[in-house]
């Protein structure tokens, strides 16, 4: 297995800079009353394109040799890695190609195609989006990067820890939205690697959390994908899992699980309180937070990892109700 280390995800940084923003690190006064100690969010829903998958793709394409980047890039994702991608892909003059299925919504594809990817449109399920991504491999010769299971994607990821431990360098607990763990395995590569002691905790909700199912079972498992309102965690981790599983499973010191209602509670939080609009998944550290989920000992730092929800969904929650059945967007 190839580990990533704290020296991969620097050589990640050095890589990537001048192509992703450096995001601001801020103290919550509330949350650091609430808790008893100092809590700093990350603002990385701040990153260009919404989230932080555009370290990882920015860092995956950089990495490309000259005649790979001639060949183009692939991937298939309604969500934030194909919008990254899309980005990375642009700025690099590459062509990228994102697969999806029929379901798909007209406003996350118009996303993507605005930020100058080719769309292919197969199938009724995400898995046939796959089919289409292998296809075009083998025929046409793209290079496939996927949204978590690649070593220079998680050292892209952790350039975001890399930061989070040199903006608060006494940091005890880092809390992290988890899903494939490309982003919690890079985040706690860099922040262990530099601050051995520091806690990294995952974060996941409990309607279909993969990773924290297969660190139960000590292998990866399939889990059964249900509508969440964190939807960029939903999927699985791959059941021939490199690189993440392992990393996740020595690296993390705890996984937590939130309901519905509590995710909930964490996007109002973030709009209310802090004045911030967070997607269901980059408000799962808030929510364990205020929802009293997480004991965590401070200085805190919780990572507010994207923004990309639909706005009259965001709407709704705000106002209070918690929808039950949200369509699912992988
Ligand atoms: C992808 C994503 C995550 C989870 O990242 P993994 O690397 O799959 O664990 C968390 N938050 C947001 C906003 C994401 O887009």
């Amino acid at each position: 297995m190839t580990e990533v280390t704290l020296q991969h995800i620097r050589a990640a940084r050095d890589r990537i800079a001048g192509k992703v923003e450096q995001t601001v690190t801020a103290l919550s006064l509330g949350l650091s009353e609430h808790l008893g100690e100092p809590v700093y969010l990350k603002l990385e829903h701040r990153q260009t394109t919404g989230s932080f998958k555009l370290r990882g793709a920015s860092n995956a394409i950089a990495t490309l040799s000259p005649e790979e980047k001639s060949r183009g890039v692939v991937a298939a994702s309604t969500g934030n890695h194909g919008r990254a991608l899309a980005h990375a892909a642009k700025l690099e003059g590459l062509r990228a190609v994102i697969c999806m299925s029929r379901l798909v919504p007209e406003n996350k594809l118009d996303a993507i195609r605005r930020l100058g990817a080719e769309i292919r449109i197969v199938g009724n399920s995400q898995d046939d989006a796959q089919q289409e991504v292998e296809r075009l491999v083998g025929e046409a010769g793209l290079v496939m990067l996927p949204p978590f299971d690649h070593p220079d994607v998680v050292a892209g990821q952790g350039t975001l820890g890399l930061e989070i431990i040199e903006q608060v360098s006494d940091a005890a607990t880092v809390l992290v939205p988890l899903s494939g763990g490309g982003l919690a395995s890079g985040v706690a590569a860099a922040v262990k690697g530099v601050s051995p002691r520091t806690k990294v905790i995952g974060v996941s909700m409990t309607r279909g959390a993969a990773m924290k199912a297969s660190l139960d079972a000590g292998r990866p498992v399939l889990v059964e994908e249900l509508p969440t309102l964190a939807d960029s965690l939903g999927g699985g981790i791959g059941l021939d899992n490199r690189l993440t599983f392992a990393m996740c499973r020595d690296l993390l010191d705890d996984v937590i699980l939130l309901s519905e209602d509590e995710i909930a509670a964490g996007i109002r939080h973030a709009y209310e309180q802090e004045r911030e609009i967070v997607e269901g998944a980059g408000s799962v550290g808030i929510a364990a937070l205020v929802t009293d989920k997480v004991r965590a000992k401070g200085p805190v730092v919780l990572i507010l990892s994207g923004r990309n929800i639909d706005m009259t969904l965001h709407r709704r929650i705000v106002c209070g109700e918690t929808p039950s059945t949200v369509e699912r967007v992988a």
